[in-house]
């Protein structure tokens, strides 16, 4: 290991503290982190030099590749302009153009009106705090009731955790959130008394951190027409499956639906920099009219000018490059290369998502402390793949742009990984 890595190393040992990670394993010497350096499309390198296929997206952010050169471009000329500007109490021109066109993406008179925040935790907490206030300023304060579904996952601040349905994420938090009444599916949703509820938040087409679940086809149709029918407000958590991920450029449209609140982050930005979406319909927004009804809700970076630039850069990236034309191709020809690599295991796809619930031969789960889905993502390591497990489902989300030889190397080297280990 070079000096330099070492001493990078010795700092983030010393003073650094990762997310979802327990520190002793971390720290253990035995354990190598590896330091990211530099990336390019599919491709990232760690400061020994090491190339690695970007196999979770940076953790599901990342859509055209690394230093996308459109994408660079627009946040250079931003930096010459202005990297952050206020806006609470100002506009700037990229949010303004950044909001038109999340818009145009929806029919004209559904979702009309975009709150911008910082990531898809705050997304998601921008949704339910408008969804309760709404409520009261319209004569419906008896309509207290958040529902979420079973294995959930919404983000990390409180509010956004008290939507959580895993309970090794969240149950120590629960008596300090919010009231929330979870659910498996639609029959235990409308089994509840509907006039209590304010609103029904959920992922749609796909559970990400539910070890990549799917909901049944025409699932989430129906639960359109269920809160049409009891005038409960849809959130639709499309921070994991925005922007292209399933196919199309959002989950809901693979089922003609459109929420009252849509949540957007991690691809915003194409994976660049941490920006979020909360996009909502006329009827809502009028509500937060006047005085009284303020929404007294924003953060310091709000609408980061530097964030919206590349946020539209990216968008320019899909029409110019044909992204989405491109996906029904690539996610065919990905779907297929998994199930050939590992008709033994669970395969489970969206579109460019999957996950790989790794089996024994006889079709049982391995023991959770043989942490089999963490030795072979370290394994892949060694084949140039870098990815992350949700248990033992090893979760395979390859930036849009990954060639079909890209895609191959991808799966050769989890199949490498799983040989190693004997699967
Ligand atoms: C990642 C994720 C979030 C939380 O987003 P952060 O940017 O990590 O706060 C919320 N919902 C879903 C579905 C996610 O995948």
């Amino acid at each position: 290991m070079n000096d330099q890595t070492q001493q990078w190393l010795a700092w983030d040992r010393r003073h650094c503290w990762h997310p979802f990670t327990d520190q002793r394993d971390w720290c253990d010497p035995d354990f190598e982190p590896l330091m990211l350096v530099r990336g390019e499309g599919v491709w990232l390198w760690d400061s020994e030099g090491r190339r690695y296929f970007d196999g979770n997206s940076s953790i599901w952010t990342n859509i055209h590749g690394h230093a996308h050169p459109v994408l660079n471009a627009a946040a250079h000329a931003q930096l010459t302009e202005v990297a952050h500007t206020s806006y609470l109490g100002f506009a700037n021109p990229r949010a303004s153009e950044l909001a038109a066109r999340l818009c145009g993406f929806f029919p004209s008179d559904t979702l009309t009106r975009v709150f911008f925040s910082d990531d898809g935790s705050t997304a998601v907490e921008c949704a339910v705090k408008m969804a309760l206030q709404y409520r009261m300023q319209t004569g419906a304060s008896e309509r207290t009731r958040l529902v979420a579904f079973d294995n959930a996952y919404h983000g990390d601040t409180m509010g956004a955790a008290s939507l959580g349905g895993v309970s090794l994420f969240f149950e120590r938090f629960r008596k300090f959130g919010m009231p929330v009444s979870f659910v498996r599916d639609l029959v235990e949703l409308r089994a509840l008394d509907a006039r209590e509820i304010a609103a029904v938040i959920i992922e749609p087409l796909i559970q990400g951190v539910n070890q990549m679940r799917l909901w049944p086809a025409g699932m989430l149709r129906e639960l359109r027409e269920w809160c049409d029918a009891t005038g409960v407000h849809l959130i639709l958590d499309e921070v994991m499956t925005g922007f292209g991920r399933t196919g199309t450029m959002f989950a809901c449209e693979r089922e003609g639906v459109v929420p009252d609140f849509l949540c957007l982050a991690k691809g915003l930005t194409g994976g660049y920099l941490p920006l979020a979406a909360t996009i909502t319909t006329e009827t809502i927004y009028r509500a937060f009219e006047g005085p009284e009804n303020v929404f007294y809700y924003g953060h310091s970076y709000t609408a980061n000018p530097l964030g919206c630039a590349v946020a539209l850069a990216s968008l320019h990236v899909f029409a110019a490059e044909k992204v989405i034309e491109r996906l029904s191709h690539s996610a065919d020809f990905f779907a297929r290369i998994l199930h050939e690599a590992f008709p033994r295991h669970q395969v489970r796809v969206c579109g460019m998502i999957a996950g790989i619930e790794l089996r024994r031969a006889d079709g049982s789960a391995f023991p959770a402390e043989e942490k089999t889905g963490v030795r072979v993502c370290l394994a892949a390591r060694e084949f140039g793949l870098l990815t992350r497990p949700i248990r033992d489902t090893i979760v395979l989300m390859p930036p849009l742009c990954a060639t079909d030889e890209e895609l191959v190397f991808a799966v050769e080297a989890l199949k490498k990984a799983t040989i190693k280990h004997r699967l």
